[in-house]
């Protein structure tokens, strides 16, 4: 429970909230939709909630520059949807999309199925205006490409809400395509697929979106979304090409080729535009399906090279021994994010215990198979134990240096992102087996 919520339905607003603030020394935690699934807009007992849900208008929509000017309350979906009589799109679709917000899209450096071909949120957002702690204005980026000086709009972007509180993006709209359509192989190996995702790659295909799944998850969204998934399947992939008609038609014939050559049982075309949403829908599904079949589910999110896909995936089959959980696994397989599902009772003794210690196993292994800790979800407070594996203190304190270089006195949200000494020390008392953290044995790919 904060001590106060703020609701500024203006720039200004959020300005004067952040001066007096800073003045009281008082921390303060932006929030936009509260969709985020690492705890980032946790609220702190003794700080302020900064909600941006009011700044929610679209200040300007340019077809011509094909950018948009929006506040940072603006629901993802709400972009395209006003892009669409013009043709546009904004292509970073998290599944999340008709609730978060771009705010915190900007701030967790958000993914989404289209991310493989279009980029992350980092690659779709040409500015944005905010302010410090101190409640001085920052701009940064502009309408071009690039913009002189160092790169401090790509820093910004997936900052936790530790360096800028945003208040307003701008976006590259891109021209929505005239046909897509989805293939679905069926692998009755797991690690085929696996395989079958770095073969369509080095195929040198980049699709517009490339997804799997396994077996437990396909069988846990089937019967709620009905997206025809095949059952029997040891491993689904879905791989979406968009384009012209023509451009379409040449590369699902490229995909089925490449499917069937890695092992592929079956491929399934769609014909229709509805039928093309269905087979998403059951994707992206797949974490409230989780909700159906288990009282409590652990999303997890690593991302790691994508030739290592079938190792992981048997790895976290002896991981389910050993913690004696289920886990069911939907991956942005193109580009290795994984989003292992730990599935948990926390009325159970020791459950919740057992998943959270499943969890940072995952992740782990992803930094020992040359991954990262998340691939979109950020740190937050959820993974700030696991930021202890993947960075050594001296590259935590440069962290610190940058958080301080903005704000001095650490009131923008803290406590998440950064470990300090102090929390590396707890997590290594928690995690630390026979004296190693887990897989520390493993060479470092
Ligand atoms: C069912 C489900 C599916 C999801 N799927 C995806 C997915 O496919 N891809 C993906 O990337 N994520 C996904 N997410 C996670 C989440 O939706 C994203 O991280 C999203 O960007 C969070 O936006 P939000 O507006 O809800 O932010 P919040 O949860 O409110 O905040 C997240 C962080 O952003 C900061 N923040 C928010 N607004 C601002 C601002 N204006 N200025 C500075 N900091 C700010 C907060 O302090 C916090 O640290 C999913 C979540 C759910 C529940």
């Amino acid at each position: 429970m904060p001590l106060a919520v703020a609701l500024p339905k203006t720039a200004a607003q959020v300005r004067e909230v952040l001066r007096v603030c800073h003045a009281l020394q008082m921390p303060v935690v932006a929030r936009g939709a509260g969709t985020g699934l690492s705890g980032g807009a946790m609220p702190c007992a003794d700080g302020l909630v900064l909600s941006l849900a009011k700044l929610n208008r679209i200040l300007e929509l340019d077809p011509i520059a094909c950018t948009a000017r929006v506040e940072p309350g603006v629901r993802n979906l709400a972009v395209s949807e006003a892009a669409a009589p013009f043709g546009l799109y904004y292509a970073p679709d998290p599944s999340s999309q008709i609730a978060c917000s771009i705010g915190g899209n900007v701030a967790e450096n958000s993914g989404g199925v289209h991310c493989l071909k279009y980029g992350l949120t980092v690659h779709n957002v040409l500015g944005l205006r905010g302010y410090t702690i101190e409640g001085e204005e920052i701009v940064l980026g502009g309408g071009a490409l690039d913009t002189p000086g160092l790169d401090l709009l790509a820093l910004a972007i997936g900052s936790e809400g530790l360096l800028v509180v945003v208040t307003e993006v701008t976006l590259r709209l891109i021209p929505k395509p005239s046909v897509a359509q989805v293939v679905m192989a069926s692998f009755d190996d797991v690690a085929k697929a696996g395989d079958a995702v770095a073969a369509i790659i080095a195929a040198g295909i980049i699709p517009a979106g490339l997804e799997m799944m396994d077996r437990k998850a396909t069988v846990a969204v089937e019967p709620f979304v009905q997206a025809g998934y095949d059952l029997g399947a040891e491993a689904i992939l879905l791989a979406e090409s968009d384009g012209t008609a023509g451009e379409v038609a040449d590369e699902v014939a490229e995909i089925e080729r490449v499917l069937k050559a890695a092992g592929s049982t079956g491929c399934v075309v769609s014909q229709s535009e509805a039928e093309r949403l269905r087979f998403w829908s059951g994707r992206k599904n797949a974490f409230p399906a989780a909700g159906r079949i288990s009282p409590d589910y652990y999303c997890m999110d690593g991302t790691i090279p994508r030739k290592h896909l079938g190792r992981m995936l048997r790895a976290i089959e002896e991981m389910e021994k050993k913690y004696a959980l289920r886990c069911m696994n939907v991956f942005h397989a193109g580009d290795g994010n994984l989003h292992p599902l730990i599935l948990f009772d926390a009325h159970q003794e020791g459950e919740w215990d057992r998943a959270d210690r499943f969890g940072a196993d995952i992740l782990a292994l992803c930094v020992a198979l040359g991954g990262t800790i998340t691939g979109e979800h950020g740190v937050g407070i959820e993974k700030i134990g696991s930021m202890c594996v993947q960075f050594t203190p001296s590259e935590r304190e440069a962290f610190f240096a940058i958080k301080r270089a903005f704000d001095a006195d650490g009131l923008l949200n803290p406590g998440k992102a950064i470990p300090t000494l102090h929390r590396c020390a707890e997590f290594g008392r928690m995690h630390v087996h026979d004296g190693q953290l887990p897989f520390a044995d493993l060479p470092r790919f």
